[in-house]
């Protein structure tokens, strides 16, 4: 983002609370940029519209490439403005730091959904760190939620660790599958089904409808071999087609139904609070470590020890104490 282009900490509260996308959008960039100046003014932006964030459901998307996820976001986040809401689509990639590209970054994918005003979809941060893209996610969607927007979904391709950091900010994590691929849950990791609250089996229609249903039974009672959890949720199994738009009021009923309940015993909010004491952690770790790392001087020795290490003439251990603690007497 190019200096001249901040606006006055007013004009982006004031465009914020009032729905203006094209404030919001420009707030967004402010958060994503890496200049200090605008990461200051980013803070303080974001912490007038504190108050007036929260008031939405958080749902993180999941599955590997192919098995429609931005077909279904754009079906189901369609489906969900037609209910009267107002979506915003947000995304994790960690492999758009390689590519520059992102999800949600073609244009021409959810055409029917990013022409509406009623909703709002933004790609990922590209050139990031993951612990960057999460931090700037979580923030838009903060931002997003002041700004009057009442669902989020957030998408992410399946690769670990960005599951992770979207759990760790959402309400409610739904793993888009497909029947007959790889079968059973062999071919997915455990700790990505430890984690979702929903499995929905995608492309459940023509040819596909049987082995759909099939795959629903036999998820189904996969799962109740996982042991209970703390918030006496079990994940539930559903069939959609994203094409034919079949299921998706069940899923959305589903994901209401777990709002009720977990409101009720207490678990929605004690997640949410969880996950900002989470988020203060991992926003001091994530400025140490840029702060550490952007610092020229500790970039130049690291440069310099480098080959020492890889030869093993020193020990890497020792050469990081030593620098923590130049770095810490120096800057900190
Ligand atoms: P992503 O990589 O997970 O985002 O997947 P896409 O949404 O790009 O979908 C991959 C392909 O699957 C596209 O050709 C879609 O048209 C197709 N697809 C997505 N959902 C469905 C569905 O419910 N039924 C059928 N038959 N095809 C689907």
């Amino acid at each position: 983002m190019k200096k001249n282009t901040r606006l006055p900490e007013e004009t982006y509260i004031k465009g914020i609370l009032s729905g203006d996308r094209v404030v919001l959008s420009r707030a967004i960039t402010l958060v994503e940029s890496t200049l200090e100046e605008d990461q200051r003014l980013a803070e303080t932006v974001m912490e007038k519209i504190l108050p007036y964030s929260g008031r939405s459901v958080r749902v993180g998307i999941t599955g590997v490439p192919g098995v429609g996820k931005s077909t279904f976001i754009e079906s189901f986040g369609k489906k969900l403005l037609d209910k009267g809401h107002k979506v915003a689509v947000l995304a994790i990639d960690p492999s758009s730091q390689k590519s520059h590209g992102s999800i949600l970054g073609d244009k021409t994918r959810m055409e029917r959904l990013s022409s509406d005003k009623r909703a709002y979809i933004r790609p990922s941060p590209a050139g990031e760190t993951l612990g960057g893209v999460s931090a700037r996610t979580r923030e838009a969607m903060l931002l997003c939620e002041a700004a009057g927007f009442d669902v989020m979904l957030i998408e992410t391709v399946g690769v670990g660790q960005s599951e992770i950091a979207v759990k760790g900010m959402v309400d409610f994590f739904l793993l888009l599958m497909l029947s007959g691929a790889g079968d059973e849950l062999q071919g997915i990791k455990k700790g990505i089904i430890e984690m979702c609250d929903a499995m929905v089996i995608n492309k459940a229609d023509g040819d596909n409808l049987e082995s759909a249903k099939r795959a629903k039974r036999e998820y189904a009672n996969a799962l109740h071999l996982f042991p209970t959890r703390e918030n006496g949720w079990y994940p539930k199994v559903e069939v959609c087609s994203s094409t034919e738009l079949t299921g998706l009021d069940e899923v959305w009923e589903m994901i209401q139904g777990y709002r009720e309940k977990m409101t009720y015993n207490g678990f929605f909010a004690k997640n949410r609070s969880d996950q900002n004491e989470n988020w203060l952690h991992e926003h001091i770790v994530y400025l140490l470590k840029s702060g550490f790392y952007n610092n020229p001087e500790i970039k130049r020795i690291i440069a310099e020890s480098v080959p020492e290490i890889k030869a093993g003439t020193t020990s890497p251990v020792a050469i990081a104490r030593t620098l923590v603690q130049f770095y810490v007497d120096k800057f900190i």
